[in-house]
């Protein structure tokens, strides 16, 4: 088999890595992978053994044998299971989002994630994004994108889309969480969120869905 390509876009929440990166890989028949699911998954389990995922040891004491974390390609979209159970829209939740972001910080869970990651980028053709992708798990990546926004731009944005959803939060409580979330995630001691030497820095503050879509395609298409 010839040479699998690997794009890896990583960025903060809310600069529409899902979307754009989503968009981007339909275009080039390429599989998404979108890793934060996975770090969601993790947390929503330690939310419901009752773990406070703020704590280390308690998280690390809910990857037991038992726990099963799939990630399945159904329709050709991600879907995330826990123990069997499509857990796809749990996962969205602010306090799964959260529980994401705490658990992450925990180096046995990212330690528990990455056989997985790298394996799925073995075998195709995809674009991968997380936040440590181009940096830790794909440093051999053929192409590395850092997405981001302003934290206003991202906060706006989400608070959009959590409404349109049904979830009943305000834009505030939206920019607070995402502030706190891109505090943690670029400060932990493990595989923190910055951007790779040799990654392409794509702002989508001033631009449009459709426009950041069409970025990310062009910076792909010139290095592949
Ligand atoms: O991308 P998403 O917002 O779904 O990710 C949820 C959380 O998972 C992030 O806040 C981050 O803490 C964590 N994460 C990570 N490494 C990744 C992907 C996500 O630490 N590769």
């Amino acid at each position: 088999m010839s040479k699998v390509i690997n794009v890896a876009i990583d960025g903060p929440a809310g600069a529409g890595k899902s979307t754009i990166s989503r968009a981007a890989a339909a275009k080039l028949g390429f599989i998404y992978i979108d890793t934060g699911a996975l770090y969601r998954t993790v947390g929503v389990n330690a939310l419901r053994q009752g773990a406070d995922v703020k704590n280390a040891s308690a998280v690390v004491s809910t990857l037991t044998d038992e726990l099963n974390i799939e990630l399945k390609f159904i329709d050709g979209e991600q879907r995330m299971f826990l123990n069997g159970e499509d857990v796809s829209v749990d996962i969205r939740t602010p306090e799964a989002s959260m529980a994401a972001s705490a658990v992450s910080a925990v180096p046995e869970v990212r330690k528990y994630l990455f056989d997985l990651q790298k394996n799925l980028a073995q075998n195709n053709n995809c674009i991968m994004d997380g936040r440590d992708i181009g940096t830790v798990v794909l440093p051999d990546a053929d192409v590395k994108i850092f997405l981001t926004a302003s934290p206003e731009a991202r906060a706006k944005r989400r608070h959009l889309e959590l409404t349109e959803k049904g979830m009943n939060t305000t834009y505030e409580e939206v920019l607070a969480d995402m502030v706190e979330r891109d505090y943690n995630d670029s400060h932990r001691a493990v595989a923190p969120l910055k951007q790779a030497d040799d990654a392409v820095l794509a702002d989508t503050s001033e631009l449009d869905l459709q426009q950041s879509i069409e970025l990310i395609i062009s910076i792909i298409e010139g290095k592949i």
